[in-house]
């Protein structure tokens, strides 16, 4: 893979070598590094269009990266960049004060998303954790935050835990010790944390029962995609609710990735369970930075009474509403999501045939627009049995065999495969066409 690799992406080697002079690591975040599989070095993008990439070298690939998750909507799509382009000439991009645009943005928001009768918005995921968490804490009076292995909840300390850390470090499965995701976090935050294995109904109902009135809020993706994909087992959101209900804990859901993924409400609209407190990011924007912290009256009451101070220069900005507002507006067309689920769903399918019609041990979990291949031979609950039981080496060849045909996704079997709302049938077509050389490659090397 690397003679092969390095044959065709010599442009990509270069600025590679020069970024590394000036910036870590060579590239803007962690996760476009070496280190979170980019082996040898990532394809330097020189263009985004639709549901393609092309990078300095020439090459095509069809993205199923989307950037982590932001292009939703694919790269350029022209009533969003026409939208922020024509209010950037309309009014400026930062005041310091409020402007009717971000009502407007506002009020789009709070329609789709059922759990979500105010917002604030923000510029990242990150961000509108930490505000969702300290929210949380300020509302009820309490210390303990319940949070689940194998979630991330971006980079603040207060979340920065047992998130693909060692398995030897991280206790029984059924009383995980909180584990720092990386070092600078000061352990002292591990007595403000109780960590739980994900889909395991018992512990969370013991651990609550033990603790339920110290506890702030609960914090949960309302399906896994930082543990490549994983679903909750039917009635597991709703024992959430109920439970955190009747300790008088708030429930977090972090829909950084599945808001506006599965349907426009998020993932509390397709599995029909209203969290607290909501945040947002990634789709939000379709493709530009923004964040956002919703709720009900109740969960955003602090905020409005002045008696919590959410602050940010950059919250709400032009370029965000003006985003924000227009990227609500295209995913209103009628029938949108049934027909990219579906469209989604046929790659899935494909790929689920091909692996069998292979014998390979795989398996394809997700929703259409989102989803993961596991190679494993027995279903993946939560991030111990992916751990134990993915071949992530499998996953790693099957990565680069795409890429030298083509399809780009991230090299992480703990990241996912995004379809867009502008991937095309023929897409899907080329997509399986690579996939069959690219598995039966895969299994010979
Ligand atoms: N929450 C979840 C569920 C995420 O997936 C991410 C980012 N991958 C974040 C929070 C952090 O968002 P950001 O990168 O915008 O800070």
């Amino acid at each position: 893979f690397e003679i092969e690799y390095e044959r065709r992406a010599a442009l990509s080697r270069k600025l590679f070598t020069r970024a590394s002079q000036v910036i870590p690591g060579g590239a803007g975040s962690s996760a476009r590094t070496v280190g979170f599989g980019w082996h040898p070095y990532p394809p330097f993008i020189a263009e985004g269009r639709g549901s393609r990439l092309r990078d300095v070298d020439g090459n095509e690939y069809i993205d199923y990266l989307l950037g982590l998750g932001p292009m939703i909507l694919g790269h350029r799509h022209p009533v969003v960049t026409r939208a922020v382009a024509d209010a950037i000439d309309e009014y400026g991009t930062c005041f310091g004060l409020p402007y009717e645009l971000e009502i407007e943005a506002a009020e789009k928001v709070v329609d789709a998303v059922p759990g979500i009768d105010q917002v604030r918005f923000t510029n990242s995921g990150s961000e509108a954790v930490g505000t969702a968490v300290r929210l949380a804490r300020a509302t009820t009076g309490r210390r303990l935050v319940i949070r689940f292995e194998g979630h991330y909840h971006g980079w603040q300390d207060v979340v920065y835990w047992s998130n693909h850390v060692d398995p030897e470090l991280a206790g029984p499965a059924d009383q995980p010790r909180p584990v720092p995701s990386g070092p600078g976090v000061p352990l002292e935050l591990s007595d403000t944390l109780i960590v739980l294995s994900w889909n395991d109904p018992e512990s969370f109902v013991r651990v609550m029962r033990e603790r339920g009135d110290e506890v702030a809020a609960v914090i949960t993706e309302a399906a896994v995609f930082n543990t490549g994909c994983i679903l909750p087992e039917p009635g597991y959101l709703q024992l959430l609710r109920d439970v955190t209900r009747e300790y008088g804990a708030l429930l977090i859901f972090d829909e950084v990735i599945t808001g506006f993924r599965f349907a426009r409400g998020g993932a509390q609209e397709y599995f029909g369970v209203t969290p607290d407190l909501t945040t947002l990011a990634k789709g939000l924007g379709g493709g530009f930075p923004v964040a956002a912290i919703g709720g009900t009256l109740d969960a955003m009451r602090l905020i409005a009474e002045g008696r919590y101070s959410h602050s940010g220069t950059y919250n709400a900005n032009v370029i965000q509403c003006a985003a924000v507002s227009a990227t609500m507006d295209v995913l209103a067309e009628p029938g949108l999501y049934e027909r990219q689920r579906a469209l989604g769903d046929r790659l899935a399918d494909g790929l689920r045939a091909l692996t069998a019609e292979r014998g390979i041990d795989a398996y394809v979990e997700g929703l259409g627009t989102v989803f993961q291949l596991w190679f494993a031979n027995r279903p993946i609950k939560n991030w111990r049995d992916a751990s134990a039981y993915a071949d992530e080496a499998m996953f790693t060849r099957w990565f680069q065999e795409m890429l030298l045909r083509g399809v780009l996704f991230h090299p992480l079997q703990f990241e996912n495969l995004f379809v867009s709302l502008v991937h095309t049938d023929s897409d899907i077509d080329e997509t399986l066409t690579a996939a069959a050389d690219a598995l039966t490659a895969a299994v010979r090397r």
